[in-house]
């Protein structure tokens, strides 16, 4: 079990009859850290893509294999940060626009910035990062 998760454990269960908003609060804090891993791993894949492309320039040999897997793990990367990104809006009851990417309330129907219609109001998001109980062993 790492640092994080018993702290949002002892959090989870001094706060336990805390409520939903504390439930919420553990939720933001997963994602936030889970956030905060993938962008480390983003950075890291990054730099790895670079130096790839710097080999090969300098080798004159394309390694499309291995530029191909990197790309791919970089995707895959992006899209759960885009899906953590989301439910994090969700908790925060704002939701980005489709035409600006600006945050906003998400009771409203068009972005105050740019005027476009905004997506549906989201249903409750489900709890995607799950909180490690203690089984008693
Ligand atoms: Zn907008």
């Amino acid at each position: 079990m790492s640092f994080v998760d018993n702290v949002i454990n002892t959090t989870k269960n001094v706060a336990a009859t805390a409520g939903k908003k504390t439930d919420e609060a553990i939720r933001v804090s997963k994602l936030k850290f889970k956030a905060t891993q993938l962008t480390g791993d983003i950075k890291a894949k990054n730099e790895k893509l670079g130096a790839l492309v710097y080999e090969m320039a300098k080798s004159g040999e394309k390694d499309t294999e291995a530029f191909d897997v990197l790309i791919a793990e970089l995707d895959a990367i992006n899209a759960e940060l885009t899906d953590i990104d989301k439910q994090l809006d969700g908790l925060k009851g704002v939701v980005a626009c489709p035409s600006c990417g600006t945050k906003t309330d998400d009771d409203n129907t068009f972005c105050p910035k740019c005027g476009a219609k905004l997506p549906e109001k989201p249903a409750e998001p489900e709890p995607e990062v799950t909180i490690d109980e203690d089984k008693g062993e």
